[in-house]
């Protein structure tokens, strides 16, 4: 009988801990290395729409999803000057039912936690994932076609079957193996805050927010603004797009005044800056990069996978989910072979993940312009194409969240009677 894969993944975020635990699952061995020297996320929400959570579901995920989830309503989208309505879709049970799996919204710690946890589980299926903090992976050995190593700043070696570069937008191992350089800075910065809900529930300007449960979109000439609630209502996330500042374009991303973020959006409806008025002193700036669509995901026992491969701007909030579909397919794939049939399995991870996750690439982009048109005829159009609800760009909602199709989805029955 042949020893098990050994897999060795390069990077611990929601993409590489996903991808550990799905080979876990199948019987590999997996060691996760890790730059920073504690795992974890930032400070932010996240949303998975039903093609993610089907995957963290057919990992076993489901109760430990329930444990932390808080489920939108309904999805609202809303002009920015007088704050009217363009459009509202039932996204709660009415998706559970369409799509067999939730869309929900997290706060990023817990959905890593959530996954750091069952890899660390000895109670699961397949061996405990090892990890390795503070190894940053600066080089990497090909010397043995079949058993590629990688080498950590801090001089150690790690050798293994197949190494997963998932070490995010600015991939070392995607520089190492010789792959194009493909990151595009989009000219834009996102702000991403979380305001403590009991603010939001004080004020009667903003108290309506919690009456319902909603994933909210503004759309307005230039700029945007998504809000949601996580942890059940403990903070209301909230990410602002608008064109990057000279200072954030020069440092990449950092602490911004509250002023800062209420000022990005003058004239807007009065409840915008009321809401935004409430952050504390805890918002940020990121410049926003994408990747450019890449086909080639393989270089020999190397191969890249999340945003190292498929980095994309958060216009349609698919980035880690994505990511998770990578790792299910991975797992699938690397999961039915030998040694033997490794090189097989990574071709054929490539050839079900890299059409599918570039389609979202570009459609996300094209988002870009979408969202921010200015007043006028397009913009009109745009808002009569948003109350169809087909999806907002070239690719449908329905087509993104039933996801790229697995052989075996392991999916566990949705609980319809589970209620937050
Ligand atoms: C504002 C915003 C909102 C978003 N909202 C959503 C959403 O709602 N839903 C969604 O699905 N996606 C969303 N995304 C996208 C999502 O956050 C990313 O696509 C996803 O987190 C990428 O995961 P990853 O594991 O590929 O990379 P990362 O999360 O970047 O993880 C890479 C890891 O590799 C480590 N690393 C880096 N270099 C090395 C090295 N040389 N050696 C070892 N380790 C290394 C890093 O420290 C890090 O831990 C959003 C993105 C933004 C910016």
């Amino acid at each position: 009988m042949s020893r098990p894969i050994e897999v060795l993944v390069v990077g611990g975020g929601l993409g590489g801990l996903t991808t550990a635990l799905a080979l876990r699952q199948r019987g590999l061995e997996v060691t996760v290395l890790e730059a920073a020297n504690e795992l974890g996320e930032v400070g932010a929400g996240i949303q998975t729409a039903p093609n993610a959570s089907r995957i963290l579901m057919g990992l076993g995920l489901l109760s430990q999803m329930r444990a932390i989830h808080t489920q939108p309503e309904d999805q609202v989208r809303r002009r920015w000057a007088d704050g009217s309505i363009i459009a509202s879709k039932p996204l709660g049970r009415a998706v559970q039912e369409q799509y067999g799996a939730p869309y929900w919204h997290y706060h990023r710690a817990d959905l890593h936690r959530m996954l750091l946890d069952a890899c660390l589980d000895p109670e699961r299926p397949g061996a405990v994932v090892r990890f390795a903090v503070g190894c940053r992976v600066a080089e990497l050995d090909l010397t043995d076609p079949a058993r590629p190593a990688a080498l950590t700043d801090g001089g150690q070696r790690w050798a293994a079957d197949v190494v997963v570069g998932a070490d995010g937008i600015r991939s070392r191992v995607r520089d190492l193996v010789g792959a194009p350089d493909t990151l595009v800075f989009s000219g834009e910065m996102a702000y991403r805050v979380l305001i403590p809900g009991k603010r939001i529930a004080d004020d009667p300007a903003t108290r309506f927010l919690l009456d319902r449960y909603h994933s909210t979109i503004w759309y307005g000439p230039d700029r945007h603004l998504v809000h949601y609630f996580i942890r059940g209502g403990q903070y209301l996330n909230v990410v602002g797009i608008v064109p990057c500042s000279p200072e954030i374009e020069t440092t990449w991303s950092g602490s911004v005044p509250v002023g800062e973020l209420v000022a990005a959006y003058p004239g807007w409806d009065d409840r915008v800056p009321a809401m935004l008025s409430k952050a504390e002193d805890n918002v940020t700036a990121w410049a926003m990069s994408y990747r450019r669509r890449d086909p080639r995901w393989v270089f020999g026992r190397v191969a890249l996978l999340g945003d190292a491969c498929h980095a994309m701007l958060p216009y349609q909030a698919q980035g880690a989910s994505q990511a998770m579909e990578d790792a299910a397919v991975l797992a699938e794939e690397l999961g039915s072979v030998t040694q033997a049939g490794i090189d097989g399995a990574l071709v054929r991870y490539v050839a079900r993940r890299a059409k599918h996750a570039g389609m979202v690439q570009a459609a996300s982009l094209e988002n870009m312009r979408f969202y921010h048109l200015p007043d006028g005829p397009e913009q009109r159009a745009r808002d009569a194409a948003l109350q169809q609800f087909h999806g907002e760009s070239d690719v449908s909602y329905d087509w993104l969240w039933r996801g790229t199709p697995l052989d075996d989805p392991d999916v566990v029955p949705f609980d319809y009677e589970f209620r937050r």
